[in-house]
């Protein structure tokens, strides 16, 4: 049995990857300190005892544990969650990323980084292709995050480098569904929870900065995929659905939903919640969309899943976990 460990695997895409593996018949380890994580999102995987492990530990603090692969997603996501704690932010993602990669090589095992579209920054370059270096302020507010998760990409190709490790680096673009904790923070959970709840929906700026939607099982899949790629392949690969829209539409595109999905399709309903506009954040990106023709190419792979069919499973999840 392959035995895989999943860092940051009681988190929102961790869980899922756990369910993943564990459904094609890995032993599956799931580390997770719950800093934005829960045990709720793996609670069904507990039972199965010869198939999934919890560890409550940091990803920072030594471990050993015998595996053959790693996939390392332990890290804050959210701006709101990374920025309580930048220093920690910062480190958890190097040293984090350090601590595995350490593991991985005592044990030749092979290692995944989920990084992010955040090493393009506000990027200058659109949209934005893998070999794009990026538009990133180091000393800003999003750098503890955007900082941290290139100097982990750099620990991995130095790794790979100097010690011949097999590591693949996978950059996340912008990704939603069930398990996000309500309040997460980020822009899909909060305008669906908002509306759910009835309560206005807080746009940054004006809402016309663009982010590019993808469903958490399109991603899941693409990470898996990316895992099976020849020893030769490292990446970075970027991971995310193409299309692109600005945070306005996304606002009318929930208001639209949400009401719909109370009357079971109809449609009739007005909702209640109107948008409202707050400040724009520093260093917010402009613009956002991946370029996924290398994903295409070297996975086959292409997000099947398009906003409104991902919006109104997640508007569904959310209504019924709020009741819960
Ligand atoms: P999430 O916050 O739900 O998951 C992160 C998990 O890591 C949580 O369970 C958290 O408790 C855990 N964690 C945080 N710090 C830790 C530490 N020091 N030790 C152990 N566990 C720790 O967010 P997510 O969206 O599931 O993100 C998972 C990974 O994917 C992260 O590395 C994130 O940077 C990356 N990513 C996600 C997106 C996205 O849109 N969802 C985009 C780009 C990159
Ligand atoms: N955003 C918003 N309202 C919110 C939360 C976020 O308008 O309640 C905006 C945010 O300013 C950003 C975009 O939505 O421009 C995506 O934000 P998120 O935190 O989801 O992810 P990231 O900025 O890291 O892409």
């Amino acid at each position: 049995m392959k035995r895989v460990l999943v860092t940051g695997g009681a988190g929102f895409l961790g869980s899922h990857l756990c369910d993943r593996l564990v459904a094609e018949g890995s032993k599956v380890y799931a580390l997770d300190n719950l800093h934005t994580g829960s045990v709720k999102n793996i609670e069904h995987l507990l039972a199965l005892k010869d198939h999934f492990e919890f560890i409550e530990q940091d990803v920072c603090e030594p471990l050993e544990l015998e595996v053959d692969e790693i996939y390392n997603l332990a890290c804050p996501a959210s701006p709101i969650h990374y920025q309580e704690n930048p220093i920690r932010t910062f480190e958890t993602s190097v040293l984090g990323t350090r601590n595995m990669l350490l593991l991985a090589k005592k044990h030749g095992a092979k290692l995944l980084q989920a990084s992010t579209s955040e090493v393009y920054g506000d990027p200058q370059v659109h949209p934005q292709v893998e070999s794009y270096w990026g538009h990133v302020n180091p000393i800003g507010i999003r750098s503890c995050y955007d900082e941290g998760k290139r100097g982990a990409e750099t620990l991995c190709f130095d790794f790979r480098r100097v010690h011949g490790l097999r590591v693949k680096v996978v950059r996340i673009f912008n990704t939603y569904g069930p398990r996000m904790h309500p309040q997460d923070g980020r822009v899909v959970s909060n305008f669906v929870v908002q509306a759910l709840q009835g309560q206005d929906l807080t746009v940054y700026g004006e809402g016309q900065q663009t982010r590019s939607f993808c469903y958490y099982s399109d991603l899941i899949e693409g990470i898996y995929k990316t895992m099976q790629t020849p020893d030769d392949f490292l990446g970075p690969i970027n991971l995310g659905n193409p299309h692109e829209f600005t945070i306005l539409e996304l606002a009318k595109k929930v208001l639209e939903l949400v009401p719909e999905s109370a009357t079971g399709g109809g449609g009739s309903r007005a909702s209640v919640s109107r948008i409202i506009y707050r400040e724009l954040p520093a260093d917010d990106p402009t613009q956002r969309r991946p370029d996924i023709g290398l994903a295409q190419g070297v996975l086959g792979w292409t997000p099947q899943v398009e906003l409104d069919e991902g919006l109104r499973a997640t508007i569904a999840h959310f209504k019924k976990s709020l009741l819960q």
